[in-house]
């Protein structure tokens, strides 16, 4: 959209009192996302009471014309119209969203010079799955890839301009492809990937159910694959995931989880749950809490259940207390931040791969750079360091986040 819109005769200014149009490209996966949203609209008018505020994303897909109901809020465009950002500001047109199921096309434009050390590529839109908490695939409509073509063009892009990394994005990017008439998979393209000049690439969140084992053995024979996997995987009980429509058990979790770490020395294995779900009883969660601390997980992002509005959880008896909810997130909390500990501490010694970025370290003034298992570490270097691939060995654990490493 910032391409688009400079493209346009735009300039991007820092300060909002010198803005004229403020552009959220709002999330609306939770409540909370919701209300973070309208908190810095809110913001940002008393700022500036002239500026003109956009909402674009999911929040505008879902909401629509309900937000222009908001004196706050000047514009509202649909996820599908975001490309033709410029136009539709200048034509002053105040609602633009379209039916988000009526498109059948990945609509993509070729992006440059991302302002950042990686380089994002969406190779995916949209989601054919219907888990009951969820409201993506209303505001992102069907699975729409990005074709072939286009993403190796783009990843020429970004290699010419100097991106060493690329990290390929999408709502549910085990799907890519399934939508073609003659149908690819995941890791059909990643072995196109593997053929470009592209350093090396990290996959977005994956649904444990699209990742076996020849794909795993696939990636453990890539120089190139960054050994970090984000798993979706909600709850690890399984009446709980039967209640989520999620269509696996705690038992191909762990089958799963131990494979990738037969095949893999010290990937990092991050995933997400979600607690309170509506139903989950003590014994539920307690069930969940005990396969986590046995999993060998690196890190858990955890999120209080959210009740979301058109979703089947939502008209589910049994509710979650907020209060119950936030005591099984410290729980998880509390689990997790022993598992990365642990996770750091195991790869002390280690060497490993590092893109040291174009900015230091605000707080502690050193390079910072993230290794291929996604570790931050800091390093005590000179400038002629930034933005290189150089190897590193971890020496030491500086905090609950990141490592100290130094250039070998
Ligand atoms: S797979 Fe992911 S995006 Fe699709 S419905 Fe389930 S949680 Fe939502």
């Amino acid at each position: 959209m910032a391409e688009k819109m400079i493209s346009a005769g735009y300039e991007e200014v820092r300060d909002i009192k010198d803005a004229d149009f403020y552009i959220l490209n709002s999330c609306s996966v939770t409540a909370i996302a919701d209300s973070k949203n309208l908190s810095y609209i809110r913001r940002v008018k008393r700022e500036n009471p002239n500026i003109k505020t956009i909402v674009t994303g999911c929040m505008a897909q879902l909401e629509r014309e309900n937000l222009l109901k908001n004196d706050l809020i000047d514009y509202v465009i649909g996820n599908n119209e975001k490309n033709d950002i410029a136009e539709i500001i200048k034509s002053g047109q105040k609602l633009k969203v379209s039916d988000i199921f009526s498109h059948n096309n990945f609509r993509y434009e070729k992006i440059h010079e991302p302002f950042r050390t990686r380089a994002s590529i969406k190779i995916q839109d949209g989601c054919n799955n219907r888990c009951s908490y969820c409201t993506i695939p209303f505001a992102r409509g069907k699975n729409r890839s990005n074709s072939l073509k286009n993403i190796l063009e783009q990843i020429q892009i970004f290699v010419e301009e100097g991106y060493q990394e690329i990290v390929l994005t999408g709502i549910h990017i085990g799907q890519w492809g399934e939508d073609f008439s003659s149908p690819l998979s995941l890791q059909n393209l990643l072995e196109e990937i593997e053929k470009t000049s592209v350093k090396r690439y990290r996959l977005g969140s994956l649904n444990p159910l699209e990742l076996n084992k020849n794909f795993i053995d696939f990636l453990s024979s890539s120089n190139k694959f960054c050994p970090h996997f984000h798993l979706s995987l909600q709850s690890l009980c399984n009446k709980t995931l039967r209640n989520m429509k999620r269509f696996y058990s705690e038992e191909q979790i762990f089958n799963l989880v131990d494979y990738i770490n037969i095949k893999f020395d010290k990937a990092f294995l991050g995933s997400d749950i979600i607690v309170g779900f509506p139903g989950e009883t003590e014994e539920d969660f307690e069930i969940t809490k005990h396969n986590i601390e046995k999993l060998n997980l690196s890190r858990i992002h955890v999120f209080p259940y959210s009740r979301r509005k058109g979703t089947e959880a939502d008209l589910l008896p049994y509710q979650t207390e907020s209060e119950v909810k936030k005591m099984r997130s410290t729980v998880i909390q509390d689990i997790s931040k022993k598992k990365l500990n642990n996770f750091l501490n195991q790869n002390i010694g280690t060497e490993n791969e590092v893109i040291i970025e174009k900015r230091r370290d605000k707080k502690t003034n050193l390079l910072k750079g993230v290794t291929k298992n996604y570790i931050n570490v800091l390093i005590d270097a000179d400038d002629s360091f930034k933005d290189t691939l150089k190897k590193v060995r971890l020496i030491s654990v500086y905090d609950e986040a990141q490592m100290k490493a130094e250039i070998i």
